[in-house]
């Protein structure tokens, strides 16, 4: 081996933001749901997404927020910096949906981004572009108070990550989804999305989850919902599902919300598709939208950057309360139905 090659060094700066960047930006939808989760922690309550190309060429972020300070751009484009935790413990009382401080340093880095940023106390606001995470571009101009990220042509100097990028109609649905999820957990939030300049989706922002989902699924959906609500020693329960009349064919209707977070986890889907047991077919699943609300102590949102599986302690006794409390509704919500028909 060359002496060279065993030669310890630190890596550049930019290269450790492209390694990271591997953790937390995997393909579009990835750096949606940062920029929106960073729009949401900003405290907006109108957030519009727009890709091109199913992401690839183009995804912008806009958000009426209270913006970033203009003399702190540039740090929150490094690594590591964040305005949401101090220490180490904060962690476990978070109440925002970012903490590690990486996402916009990793996305500018494998990317070419502007963002345009106004602090609701200042009277102008900046528009900064980066290439491949260095400063190219700065300047002071009129803007509203809020934050809008455009971010061009990913991975475009990560060749190895591009070739990753499934083709646009794969990649926007991902995004779509993304926005779906995060549409559902905050129905207090007007978000919109329009993908290669058409509207694929409004949601009214008016607080009320039964509406948004109106708004995503339409009629069908809508009118066979069900609402749940309870509340037992370790957590609270609350949402709609939808009666065993409308089933489909994917999970992809199942979702869930950990303290207001889109999450993935084994023992809510098996607790839920329990509750449905008696009344779904084989490879037919339930649509749900279901609100966990959990100590967080119970729960690990830190097994991945991306945080969209999650682990609890007491796992199994979640999913049995779960599949009781989906039984029950279901067995009400029948119940009700022979009463009608019985008049
Ligand atoms: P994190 O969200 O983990 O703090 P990010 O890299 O996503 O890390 O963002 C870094 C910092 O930039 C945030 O802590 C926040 O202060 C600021 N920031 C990012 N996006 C926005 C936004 N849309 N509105 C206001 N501030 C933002
Ligand atoms: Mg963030």
């Amino acid at each position: 081996m060359s002496s060279k090659k065993n030669e310890i060094k630190k890596l550049p700066r930019q290269v450790r933001n492209q390694i990271s960047a591997g953790e937390v930006v995997k393909r579009p939808a990835s750096v949606v749901k940062e920029l929106i989760e960073n729009s949401i922690d900003a405290g907006a309550d109108k957030i519009s997404v727009e890709i091109t190309e199913g992401g690839r060429e183009k995804i912008m972020v806009r958000d009426n927020g209270i913006g970033i300070p203009s003399d702190k751009i540039e740090e929150a484009f490094e690594r590591y910096t964040t305005s949401k935790i101090r220490e180490i413990d904060d962690i476990h009382s978070l109440e925002t949906l970012g903490f590690r401080g990486e996402a916009l340093a990793s996305i500018a880095s494998v990317s070419r981004l502007k963002i345009k940023s106004r602090y609701q106390s200042e009277k102008k606001g900046t528009i900064i572009k980066f290439a491949g995470g260095e400063k190219k571009e700065r300047k002071t101009a009129g803007l509203p108070v809020g934050t809008e990220i455009e971010v061009r042509d990913l991975f475009f100097n990560t060749p190895a990550r591009f070739k990753h990028l499934k083709k646009s109609a794969t990649e926007a649905k991902q995004v779509s989804r993304r926005i779906t999820a995060e549409a559902l957990a905050y129905p207090e939030i007007n978000f919109s999305y329009e993908n290669d300049g058409s509207e694929r989706m409004k949601t009214p922002g008016d607080g009320n989850l039964k509406s948004v989902i109106f708004h995503l699924f339409g009629e069908e959906i809508y009118s066979e919902l069900i609402k749940v609500n309870s509340s037992s020693k370790i957590l609270e329960l609350s949402g709609f599902i939808a009666g065993p009349k409308v089933t489909r064919s994917s999970r992809r209707y199942e979702f869930f919300f950990i303290n207001r977070r889109p999450a993935i986890n084994g023992n809510l889907r098996k607790g839920v598709e329990s509750g449905y047991s008696e009344y779904l077919n084989k490879g037919k699943y339930p649509l749900v939208f279901l609100n966990i609300s959990i100590n967080p102590i119970l729960t690990d949102f830190n097994v991945h950057p991306n945080k969209k599986k999650i682990k609890f302690s007491r796992g199994q006794e979640i999913r049995e309360i779960i599949a009781g409390e989906i039984e029950e509704a279901l067995k009400n919500y029948e119940g009700t139905k022979t009463d009608i028909n019985q008049k």
